[in-house]
């Protein structure tokens, strides 16, 4: 029933826009002031329904759309599983069935091999570097393209800032602690650990707890403080390990439906373009905000040991991490252009980020 009432509202809504859009200029002011039919949308996510940062994002972006539109374009945000599962989101927004998705493009990695870059790369670029590639670079024009014979329309949509190394039941000193190790480890960086010996574990977030608990793995990484705060993963393993070289400023993703979006007027396309740009700011702001009280609650009231990874484990992960990104697009021309891209931006960059961020919050530190 509850699906069937989606579609429903779906259908009326693409009519509702098609009519406004094939009207002329007159109808359309007028459409949009007055006697306007409200349009219905729905937003499929890979998040459960209002989780912590990622959910409460995607419900953000649907309210805001809402308001700036004056409720004339009104989303429903559908948790995974909702109407479909989160690894199915693409191709639901990609057939229309839904209008926008919100996750993160490295799911779509079976798909399109270069679409991690645009979600996390291993040793890759921060929340403020991947901004400025997507925003003022290449990087939002070849995402674009990327997407582009699926008819899904990419925007930044929400950034976690740079992750936690995750949670471990013993601790790592040098190199030979990563052979054998079980970890819970998505995409590229899992097939770096892969490489430096360990076995990465793909699990949904909702299992990570009770297989970090039974021993079912040695370690798994989630997001931040805020969300594995959230999940008790402190109650699972006794050490927690950063920084978060996997996923140093993971970009989540809005996803729309080319059609669904050209039939609306110019003013609620800019609309739902432009909320995505906010929500992609408000996300990164709310990350930073709630991690560092989570930290606080972590470390003082669950006793939580906190631990850098050793030099030399770093140095080893990032050698690796530079084959495994750069082989990750061998076979695939769309890829490599947008590796090389990428690559060269970062290179520029960082050079800057270096004497500028990093210089700065040394001298802060030390202060
Ligand atoms: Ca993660």
């Amino acid at each position: 029933m509850k699906r069937r009432d989606v579609i429903a509202g779906l259908g009326s809504g693409i009519l509702a826009a098609g009519l406004t859009a094939c009207g002329n200029q007159a109808d359309t002011k007028k459409s949009a002031t007055s006697s306007f039919k409200t349009i219905h949308w729905s937003m499929v996510t890979t998040w459960p329904k209002n989780f912590q940062g990622l959910g409460e994002g995607a419900e953000y972006l649907a309210k805001l759309i809402d308001n700036m539109s004056g409720g004339r374009l009104k989303i429903r945000v559908l948790g995974a599983g909702e109407m479909v599962p989160a690894l199915q989101v693409f191709d639901t927004v990609s057939a229309g069935t839904a209008q926008m998705g919100h996750g993160a493009a490295y799911y779509w990695k079976g798909k399109m091999a270069a679409a991690p870059f645009f979600g996390a790369v291993p040793f890759g670029m921060n929340a403020q570097e991947m901004n400025a590639w997507l925003l003022k670079g290449e990087g939002l024009k070849l995402w674009e393209a990327l997407y582009e014979p699926f008819d899904v329309i990419p925007r930044p949509c929400g950034n976690t800032g740079v992750q936690m190394a995750g949670w471990f039941n013993k601790e790592i000193n040098n190199l030979d602690d990563l052979k054998g190790l079980k970890m819970r480890i998505p995409g590229l960086g899992g097939e770096v650990l892969k490489r430096a010996g360990g076995v990465p574990v793909l699990l949904p977030g909702s299992e990570v707890f009770t297989s970090l608990e039974r021993g079912a793995l040695d370690a798994a990484e989630w997001v931040g403080p805020y969300n594995d705060l959230a999940f008790g993963l402190y109650k699972a393993a006794k050490y927690y390990y950063y920084p978060g070289w996997h996923e140093p400023g993971s970009t989540m993703e809005a996803i729309i439906n080319k059609q669904a979006l050209r039939s609306l007027p110019d003013d609620l396309q800019a609309i739902v373009l432009n909320a995505c740009l906010i929500a992609n700011q408000d996300m990164l702001s709310e990350f930073t905000f709630r991690n560092f009280e989570a930290l606080n609650t972590l470390q003082n009231q669950h006793h939580v040991i906190l631990k850098k990874l050793p030099d030399e484990v770093l140095d080893h992960l990032k050698k690796l991490s530079v084959e495994v990104v750069k082989e990750s697009v061998a076979n695939d021309k769309q890829g490599q252009k947008i590796y090389q891209s990428y690559h060269d931006f970062l290179k520029g960059v960082k050079k800057w980020t270096a004497l500028s961020e990093m210089a700065y919050l040394q001298a802060r530190q030390d202060s």
